[in-house]
């Protein structure tokens, strides 16, 4: 089964305790695309600048990411730079360029307009809905956004996400965009916005999931080296929505794999800086810690 997504792709530059990477591919919709290739076909839908190297986008062909949306226009790509002390579950940003971005409107083709399945990455809410309203029939439509358009396109964030049935965010996110500190109050105003399932990102301590009918936990993959945990919110949603357009279920016991299978991808790409962990990535990889996971969690009742 097909998947749209919407997002930011860019060079990154990044800053953590362990080291230092210079305009590395980065960017919502790489992280999230190539992580979501591993289950489904992805369709990619972003703007790059003449100066994106060429190499990045072979890294994109070769996770066989349908790139006939990426358009490339006149100016320079996207630019996020970033630093991590040593709370590696908090991003500093030091400086946004969206460039190209501002002034892109996406127009998609006619088998695009047909997806089924549509991820919304972090990028302006009013590109985000832009895209959104010329898929004919989502079946199923997924959000993700950040502090950045939290404050300065709040509305348009808000109108976005009455048309989104799965919101990902991180837990400050929550927080901020229901203006609520305790967390479960603030998932339920979050949920009044729209989305009918909220799945709280919180770092190393993993995954909390409001859907309908339960909050389902999931814990992150325990590592002993995080290098970098840039794009690991996008890798987890790639690897979360990745795995519900290939299933095309969407019952509980699905939604709450997909959480385990999107924390084993974000497991993976903090080990490396930028993508660079994803490439050469096993299928058999990412069932071990699957697995792993698995066997962490189980506990019942005693008789
Ligand atoms: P995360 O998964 O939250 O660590 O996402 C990191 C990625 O988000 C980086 O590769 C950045 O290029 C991208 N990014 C940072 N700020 C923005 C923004 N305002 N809009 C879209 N993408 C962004």
């Amino acid at each position: 089964m097909s998947l749209l997504v919407v997002g930011s792709v860019a060079l990154d530059t990044v800053t953590t305790p362990f080291g230092e990477a210079r305009e590395t591919l980065g960017g919502s919709a790489c992280y999230f695309s190539t992580a979501a290739s591993f289950f489904s076909d992805v369709q990619l839908v972003a703007v790059i600048g003449e100066d994106f190297p060429p190499e990045y986008v072979s890294f994109l062909q070769e996770r066989k990411i349908d790139l006939s949306g990426l358009q490339t226009s006149a100016g320079q790509t996207f630019r996020w730079t970033g630093r991590y002390n040593y709370n590696l579950n908090e991003a500093q940003t030091l400086d946004t360029q969206l460039n190209v971005f501002e002034t892109f409107k996406p127009q998609l083709s006619e088998r695009h307009r047909q997806a089924q399945y549509v991820f919304l990455a972090n990028i302006d809410p009013e590109l985000q809905l832009e895209v959104l309203q010329q898929v004919e029939k989502p079946l199923l439509v997924a959000c993700d956004t950040m502090n950045f358009w939290i404050e300065s396109k709040r509305d348009a964030l808000i109108k976005t996400l009455g048309h989104v049935d799965i919101l990902i965010i991180n837990e400050a996110e929550v927080r901020q965009l229901a203006d609520e500190p305790n967390l479960v109050k603030a998932a339920h105003i979050v949920r009044g916005f729209g989305p009918q399932t909220l799945v709280v990102k919180r770092g190393e301590y993993g995954v909390l999931m409001f859907s309908p009918h339960a909050i389902f936990a999931a814990p992150a993959y325990p590592l002993e080296a995080v290098f970098d945990p840039t794009g690991a919110g996008d890798t987890f949603a790639g690897g979360f929505f990745g795995y519900l357009a290939a299933t095309r279920n969407l019952d509980e016991a699905c939604l709450r794999r997909a959480t385990v299978f999107g924390s084993v991808m974000a497991s993976f790409t903090v080990e490396k800086f930028s993508l660079d962990r994803l490439r050469g990535l096993e299928m058999s990889e990412i069932q071990d810690r699957y697995h792993h996971l698995l066997a962490m969690t189980e506990f019942s009742m005693p008789d």
